[in-house]
């Protein structure tokens, strides 16, 4: 069975191994990775799994049921030509340089070619310690594995730029977690998800090297990026030019301009944008304490941990991206030797975010085109409605797109009404207030005037069905008592979140009271 995956492993083809296999925690100078297995685990039993990316992978029905794939995807075993490793990096954790870090708990077990014709690292997260897990027992909990396995698959469907989810493997193991770090350390089932990816590089691959003045091997890095993952940059000689150099950072300011911008159309919050949680390929990686938001708040953060500083609260998601994009443009200074034009990158990375978020606010509005001399303002007063009435994100847009601008829109409020959290004196006057102007402005529009080609391009931007806060913690709830049925159908619906899927119409709901303070449900912490 194993022999018919053909795993190329193009990462530790190319870069330079720790030279020490033993799996102590170290500093590891002078290498991208570490040869490391995972570490087998007690009872594995497969929860739930990706079709979709089990397809891409080129594995079928029965090989995912066999014992093999468990086996596999729980570190027990691996396939044919899998040459494990964790890779080494370092970051800035909320702002501050935090040194070496490193694979703590994820070990990519090889590379493959899907059926897409690219190359694909699978990697399991939370397979046990390498020498890049400092203090920590390199396991991952159920709960946070479980939201990490139904996220990617959710984000990939919403169409964000994403990391993807293979399977989701109980342990039949215990793992300690402090969750709030208050003292009440207690014992959870653990789990093993097996993430898949076309790069898990991260701007803390880049950093490590820099910091450590390991120029040959950034630079080899950087080839190796472009090679695999940027080849329309490459200039087919393995080697590359400051001005290549140049293209590449340009693309990734891109990327991860568009990816923000798709953060903020679906209301997702990462949670902890650290520098060794940003992807080189501008792809939503690590998902730990993240949230989506139900009642739209620039000022929302789900992360305990930064409720003081705020750091990473919604609104600020296109402004640390930038910061983080410096530190990257920092790194690789050295190589690339080019200050002036490495600045004048990272200054269009302000203007591709904001003419993207005025398309995709347009988008979501109705609207083909943007104004300049009237839609910003009119997102602006959305905005300002958004924080002095509590209304939820997913559903206003959605129902917006119910609204005919062409009718008279008072009575037309009782659509919206539902996406309010309070009911205060003034709403609705001040609701149809704006209404107005965006009746007014929609059927200026190419597009906006047109009933079914309007709401085609509202439904297309605005989904119907988000992974919210709480029905994650529903599916987590239910899995500690050895039910799984709600992750299948989580996984399920939010497979086409953009349908209408009247069988699924309980999920377009405002949050219930119950979830607005409970912890998992709009408190998150890092302990996973
Ligand atoms: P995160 O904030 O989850 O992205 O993790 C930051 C760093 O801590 C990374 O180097 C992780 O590999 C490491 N880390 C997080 N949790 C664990 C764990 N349970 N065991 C080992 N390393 C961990
Ligand atoms: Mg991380």
């Amino acid at each position: 069975m194993s022999d018919m995956f053909t795993f190329n492993n193009r990462f530790v083809r190319a870069l330079p191994a720790d030279p020490l296999e033993t799996n102590t925690r170290r500093q590891v100078p002078r290498a991208s990775y570490s040869k490391v297995l995972p570490t087998p685990v007690h009872a594995p039993k497969l929860i739930a799994y990706s079709h979709e990316v089990a397809d891409l992978l080129g594995m079928d029905r029965a090989f995912v049921m066999s014992p093999q794939f468990v086996n596999t995807f729980s570190g027990n075993e691996l396939l044919g030509g899998m040459e494990p490793f964790a890779m080494n990096y370092a970051g800035h954790q909320f702002g501050n340089w935090a040194g070496q870090l490193g694979d703590g708990r994820a070990i990519n077990l090889g590379e493959l070619e899907g059926n897409d014709g690219r190359n694909w690292t699978l990697q399991l997260k939370g397979a046990g310690p390498t020498p890049y897990s400092r203090t920590a027992d390199g396991r991952a909990v159920l709960r946070s594995s479980i939201r990490e396995f139904l996220c990617s698959e959710a984000m990939f469907h919403l169409g964000v730029p994403t990391t993807r989810a293979l399977s989701l493997v109980g342990t039949g193991e215990s793992v300690v977690r402090d969750m709030f770090y208050d003292g009440n350390a207690q014992m959870e089932p653990g789990a093993v998800v097996c993430r898949v990816s076309q790069s898990f590089l991260r701007f803390g691959n880049f950093q490590i090297h820099a910091a450590r003045e390991e120029h040959d091997i950034l630079q080899r890095l950087m080839d190796f990026s472009i090679e695999n993952d940027f080849p329309h940059l490459s200039l087919g000689t393995g080697s590359n030019t400051p001005k290549v150099f140049l293209d590449w950072f340009q693309d990734i300011c891109d990327r991860t301009a568009d990816m923000i911008v798709h953060w903020m159309r679906v209301g997702f919050v990462h949670g902890v944008m650290n520098t060794d949680n940003m992807s080189i390929l501008g792809l939503t990686i690590d998902y730990g304490p993240y949230g989506w938001v139900d009642d739209f708040d620039l000022d929302w953060t789900p992360n305990t941990t930064d409720a003081q500083s705020r750091r990473y609260v919604f609104g600020n998601q296109a402004g640390v991206a930038h910061w983080n994009l410096a530190q990257l443009a920092r790194a690789i200074l050295p190589v690339v030797n080019d200050a002036e034009s490495l600045g004048s990158i990272l200054k269009s990375y302000s203007l591709r975010y904001q003419t993207g978020y005025e398309r995709m606010m347009g988008a979501k509005l109705g609207l083909s085109e943007v104004q300049q001399d009237t839609d910003p303002n009119l997102f602006k007063e959305l905005e300002g409605l958004f924080s002095r009435y509590e209304t939820d994100m997913t559903l206003f847009f959605r129902l917006l797109g119910r609204i005919n601008p062409k009718d008279s829109i008072r009575p037309q409020w009782s659509i919206l009404k539902e996406s309010q959290y309070g009911a205060q004196a003034d709403q609705e006057s001040d609701w149809a207030a704006w209404l107005n102007k965006w009746s007014a402005r929609v059927l200026q529009d190419s597009v906006g005037k047109l009933d079914a080609p309007r709401r085609k391009l509202m439904d297309a931007t605005n989904p119907k069905y988000v992974l919210r806060n709480y029905l994650a913690q529903e599916a987590i709830d239910k899995a500690h008592e050895g039910d799984y049925s709600t992750i299948a159908e989580l996984l399920d619906v939010m497979r086409r979140p953009y349908d209408e899927q009247p069988e699924y119409q309980r999920y377009f709901a405002k949050r219930p009271d119950w979830a607005r303070d409970k912890a998992g449900c709009s408190m998150l912490s890092c302990s996973s």
